[in-house]
């Protein structure tokens, strides 16, 4: 492709920016990155109390963030953030060690059960499911594997056919149910569900999956954790402050034309000339949201395809609130509360984050989801007190919520779709008319395998 064509990049979260950065890379120079906001970041959003920063967002990541290490390398930054620690609460606020047997006796069995099967699942994901890892999902629901392997920070292209990679089109529990791992999910749940990404009876095995591969999953388990102590926002901060063209920040699309093999973008009433767009903002979003984001498909003329396709597309409404303390109420370090991670116990409390262990006049952090496929949404106001009272349940009642906000969070499909190959059509659309898909969607909610998603747009398509 001729290195000085006009791209127009949507989003200046972590998708946008590091698309910006690999195509930077490649020789590229002619990009322009539109924000919406008056800030970068998207869902690493890192406000500042008490002169420190705290996570709204995105929280932590692992040794193999390969995509967001590199950004660090071209930054010069490292991830220099507090010890993440935890601990375990019972939905009555009471402290209990769920995975250690010495402190139930009873669950012995299950426990020895449970462990038996994490290395079964560790060894059936390298054989019979080879292939399973690489980011972004094409060719899973015809089982194959294409794309670049996370084994190493190399990501090297891989390709194959695994027709047992079709199972991955299951919800997560029906994959472990046919595999003889269910207990498995005691394991991954807490890292999956508390951290907003649905639950196992609707969410996919192959996102769970391409998220918590088993090495991820066990760094979890020894909490060799990555976090930044200017916060997540700060890698993206960075980033922007390192390209050659920053993020145009308060930028307000208002039309995307594509025509004549030219892309015409509307933005703050200017129209601008560009030869591709690719977009890293959301796609689809199926209700009407407060913050007033829209999919792409009401501001772009969206063909009949993209519609069709986009139209399938739900996320996760996921709660974050961030609470003051008095001193005395203030928790001693993070809690996860295991039975509120299940779909009935929908809007409840499931995990509280604290960040900072040397002070207690830093804020504290609540998540919550409020959606499940098959039931009624809980409305956030109510969801909102639902959490305040599970906080005076745990003993560490708020004094204050002083920040707060439902998310547009992990847009995916539903098995169905996958399984009908709603990706690999996504996939044979990119670039059809100048127009590339990234974000999200494309891979998975996490800072990394977005980032990760762009760079691989920018090896295989400039
Ligand atoms: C509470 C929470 C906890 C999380 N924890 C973690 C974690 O611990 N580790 C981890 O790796 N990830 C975590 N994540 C997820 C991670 O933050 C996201 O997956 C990641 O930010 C996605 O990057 P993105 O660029 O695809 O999308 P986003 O971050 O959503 O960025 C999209 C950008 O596009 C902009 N935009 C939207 N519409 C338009 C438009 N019309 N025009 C121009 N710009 C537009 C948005 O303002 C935004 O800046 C968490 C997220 C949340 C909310």
């Amino acid at each position: 492709m001729d290195k000085n064509i006009r791209i127009c990049i949507v989003g200046g979260g972590p998708a946008g920016l590091s698309a910006g950065m690999y195509l930077e890379k490649k020789g590229y120079e002619n990009y322009t990155i539109l924000e919406r906001l008056d800030r970068v970041g998207g869902k690493c959003w890192s406000p500042t109390y008490n002169g420190r920063r705290y996570e709204m967002g995105a929280i932590m990541g692992v040794p193999s963030y390969y995509a967001v290490h590199d950004v660090e390398e071209f930054c010069g930054i490292t991830h220099d953030g507090p010890k993440l620690n935890r601990n375990y609460k019972n939905k009555n606020g009471d402290v209990i060690e769920p995975f250690e047997p010495k402190k139930n006796i009873l669950k012995i069995p299950r426990l020895l059960k449970m462990k038996k099967q994490v290395k079964k699942l560790g060894e059936i994901l390298e054989t019979k499911y080879k292939g399973y890892d690489v980011n972004g999902h094409r060719g899973v629901a015809e089982g194959r594997y294409d794309g670049f392997s996370q084994a190493n920070a190399k990501r090297e292209p891989i390709s194959g056919t695994n027709p047992n990679l079709k199972d991955l089109c299951l919800p997560f529990n029906e994959f472990c149910r046919i595999n003889g791992v269910e207990l498995t999910q005691d394991i991954w749940i807490g890292p999956y569900t508390s951290f907003g990404y649905g639950y196992f009876d609707e969410i996919p095995a192959a996102y769970v999956l391409k998220y918590l591969d088993f090495q991820t999953c066990m760094n979890f388990v020894k909490v060799n954790l990555w976090t930044w102590k200017n916060g997540t926002q700060y890698i993206w901060e960075q980033l922007n402050d390192h390209l050659k063209h920053p993020a145009r920040l308060n930028s307000t699309i208002d039309k995307v034309e594509r025509k004549d093999g030219k892309v015409l973008v509307t933005v703050n009433g200017q129209v601008e000339e560009y030869d591709k767009i690719i977009v890293t903002a959301p796609l689809y979003i199926p209700n009407k949201r407060a913050d007033g984001q829209k999919g792409m498909v009401e501001y772009f003329d969206a063909r009949e395809d993209e519609k069709a396709l986009f139209s399938k597309i739900d996320y996760e409404r996921y709660d974050v609130l961030a609470v003051e303390t008095k001193p005395e109420d203030h928790p001693e370090i993070s809690y996860y509360v295991f039975e509120n991670m299940q779909k009935d116990r929908l809007g409840h409390l499931m995990v509280y984050y604290r960040r900072w262990k040397d002070t207690k006049d830093q804020v504290i952090t609540t998540y919550a989801l409020r959606k499940h496929k098959d039931t009624r949404e809980i409305p956030y106001e109510e969801c909102r007190q639902m959490v305040l009272d599970d906080l005076k349940t745990m003993h560490n009642p708020a004094s204050n919520v002083i920040n707060e906000w439902s998310v547009y969070y992990f847009p995916h499909v539903f098995s169905k779709d996958y399984a009908d190959g709603w990706y690999d059509k996504v996939e044979a659309m990119q670039g059809k008319y100048d127009t590339y898909y990234a974000g999200e969607v494309m891979s998975f909610g996490d800072m990394d395998e977005t980032a990760e998603y762009s760079r691989e747009l920018v090896e295989r398509f400039f």
